[in-house]
């Protein structure tokens, strides 16, 4: 086992709106070197640094729109974001909440403020990451994980050092929560004052961090400040991350999913004739439909 470290630390790019209701950096494909075939599996995160909305009467987000041919994920950090879809299907993520949402085939859905929330006003702070599916998974059944954070599983560092929180994957003996179509560890890791927690992934894994809260220290030399992002050398396996005064930190490491990738706004496919499919079942309403 050799160490794995850091090829490029990213500061946030500058946010954008999706809709109106999430302000985000997009990190990947966006943001320099990150396009979706160097970081696949993780095609696409959008993070949501704090920001405060004040309250409304409407909640603000973003309207009826299609996925097909990958997974959404979304983590909420700080606020509630409640969605509908045309499978008939709807909720809210609260704090510490994941949706695991496989549009595979197609769904259309959207995504908005929490009515309670936007009605106070509040921060918000979330990711959404998109994770690609393999070819043979592309077209399968669209479903949900709807995740509580009561449901996923945590480990306990020694010495008190905090929690890994394990979406998806595994650490130490803890099983992630969500099943996946491709082999990802997906972690929250809350380190506690002077908190140490070790990793090791594959070589070859696509790997990263995004700093949610806090500093960290990775392999005692490098330093990550808060909403950044780390992108690790496909090199060595193991690195650590440490922090003085405490921190949340988002981990991911993926299988490259060794296929093209043909990507056209809501849609991520292999081929560039699949995505034309994809306009034309959507416009044909193959995808189903949801009201506004
Ligand atoms: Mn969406």
């Amino acid at each position: 086992m050799s160490k794995k470290n850091i090829e490029l630390v990213l500061s946030p790019p500058e946010p954008h709106f999706v809709g109106d209701g999430f302000r985000v950096h997009n990190f990947i494909p966006g943001g320099y070197r990150l396009d979706m075939e160097r970081m696949n599996p993780f095609i696409l995160l959008d993070y949501g640094a704090k920001f405060y909305f004040p309250p409304s009467d409407r909640p603000l987000g973003v309207g009826v729109h299609p996925h097909r041919g990958f997974e959404t994920v979304t983590i909420a950090y700080k606020g509630s974001v409640a969605h509908h879809d045309s499978t008939g299907q709807s909720g809210v993520i609260g704090e510490g909440d994941i949706q695991w949402m496989t549009a595979a085939s197609g769904i259309l859905h959207k995504e908005y403020h929490e009515k309670e929330f936007s009605r106070i006003g509040g921060e918000m702070q979330m990711v959404q990451l998109w994770v690609n599916l393999p070819a043979k998974f592309k077209m399968s059944q669209p479903k949900y994980q709807s995740i509580t954070k009561e449901q996923i599983g945590k480990f306990s560092l020694p010495e008190d050092a905090g929690t890994v929180v394990v979406i998806a994957g595994e650490y130490g003996n803890i099983a992630g929560v969500a099943t996946t179509f491709s082999p990802i560890h997906l972690f929250n890791v809350i380190l506690n004052k002077n908190g140490i927690a070790p990793f090791s992934f594959p070589a070859a894994y696509n790997s990263a961090l995004l700093v949610i809260e806090g500093k960290i220290t990775v392999n005692g030399a490098e330093e990550v400040t808060t909403d950044h992002f780390a992108l690790f050398q496909n090199e060595g396996e193991e690195f650590d991350i440490a922090s003085e005064e405490g921190a949340t930190v988002l981990i991911m490491s993926g299988e490259d999913i060794q296929e093209p990738i043909a990507a056209h706004g809501p849609f991520v496919m292999n081929t560039r004739q699949e995505i034309l499919q994809a306009f034309e079942d959507y416009q044909k309403g193959k995808f189903g439909y949801l009201k506004d």
